[in-house]
């Protein structure tokens, strides 16, 4: 994921690095490549308009221009300003004292949230923790199925409970934390291939019965454009505290992933990269930026 912005922008440092000298001309062409560059991997439009405004002022000066290394100094800028964009410091998972833990996970079908809470609940515990998954899809019993297995191999114990109403079944796993000893209780909802409204309202009924400690939503990484427009419906009707980028292996072009933050003012938690359990990472924006630079 990323690869192809990665070489197109290394590619754009390397013209500037062979110039020496750089003129307020070099830096202008740098920006126009740098723009169409994010432009093509997807990045979100007017995310990419900022990023270029605030690199282009702070190339321009005067100082930038005039140092020994400008093409240094540029790529020093573009890093930090990609740094900021994917929301400068770590935004780790923190636990509250309420025992059990709440962590509720939203998102569409198919967006990677069964797989993302069965790693999540092997992460917790690798931690010490000892987590419950609740299977709130009472629409594909596939995915209760998909989750009990995940939580087999895991060794976490996976609540279903009967019926078709969600929020019961939340309530009642907690229930079943409690009395089993539980510290973490991982919800997974259902999702629809599309945002509606019947997902939204089941969302909100199941946040409003169990008072999460933390919403995640999980995205799909390789969903493109429309990865904001989701995760935008979802942070103005259920609002949630941060974002699981799932499919980070996947060779989309990737750019939702870089866009989400500054959509939605969510920070990304983990990328998920991968099927096997121990693929969660956390995710550190430094790091991402510096990857992508190369
Ligand atoms: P849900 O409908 O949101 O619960 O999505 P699932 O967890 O069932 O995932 C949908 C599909 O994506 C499944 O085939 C998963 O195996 C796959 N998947 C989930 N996470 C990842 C990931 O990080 N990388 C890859 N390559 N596939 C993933």
């Amino acid at each position: 994921m990323l690869e192809n912005l990665s070489e197109r922008l290394q590619g754009i440092f390397s013209g500037l690095r062979g110039k020496g000298r750089l003129t307020e001309d070099d830096i202008n062409q740098a920006m126009r490549e740098i723009r169409m560059a994010l432009l093509e991997a997807d990045v979100n439009f007017k995310v990419v308009k900022t990023f270029i405004a605030n690199t282009k002022e702070r190339c321009l000066d005067a100082e930038v221009l005039e140092s020994l290394t400008p093409a240094q100094n540029v790529i020093k800028i573009v890093l930090d300003e990609l740094t900021e964009l994917l929301g400068r410091t770590d935004s780790k998972l923190v636990l509250g004292s309420r025992i059990p833990n709440v962590i509720m996970l939203v998102g569409l079908q198919g967006s990677g949230k069964t797989t993302a809470a069965a790693k999540l609940a092997y992460r917790l515990l690798q931690e010490n923790h000892q987590p419950l998954l609740v299977a709130c899809d009472v629409y594909r019993p596939a995915a209760a199925d998909q989750l009990e297995t995940l939580g087999d191999e895991i060794g976490v114990r996976v609540y279903r409970g009967e019926g078709k109403d969600p929020v019961k079944i939340a309530t009642e796993g907690i229930q079943d934390a409690i009395d089993s000893l539980r510290d973490v209780v991982i919800i997974d909802t259902a999702g629809r291939l599309h945002v509606d409204e019947e997902m939204m309202a089941e969302a909100e009924n199941i946040k409003r019965a169990v008072k999460p400690d933390q919403i995640l939503m999980v995205v799909d990484a390789m969903t493109g454009q429309d990865v904001v427009n989701v995760a935008a419906a979802f942070a103005e009707r259920v609002d949630f505290d941060g974002v699981i980028m799932s499919k980070m292996d996947g060779d989309a072009r990737g750019g939702g992933a870089l866009s989400i933050k500054q959509v939605t003012g969510k920070p990304i938690k983990f990328i998920s990269s991968g099927e096997k359990p121990d693929s969660l990472e956390e995710f550190h924006p430094d790091r991402m930026a510096k990857r992508i630079l190369g």
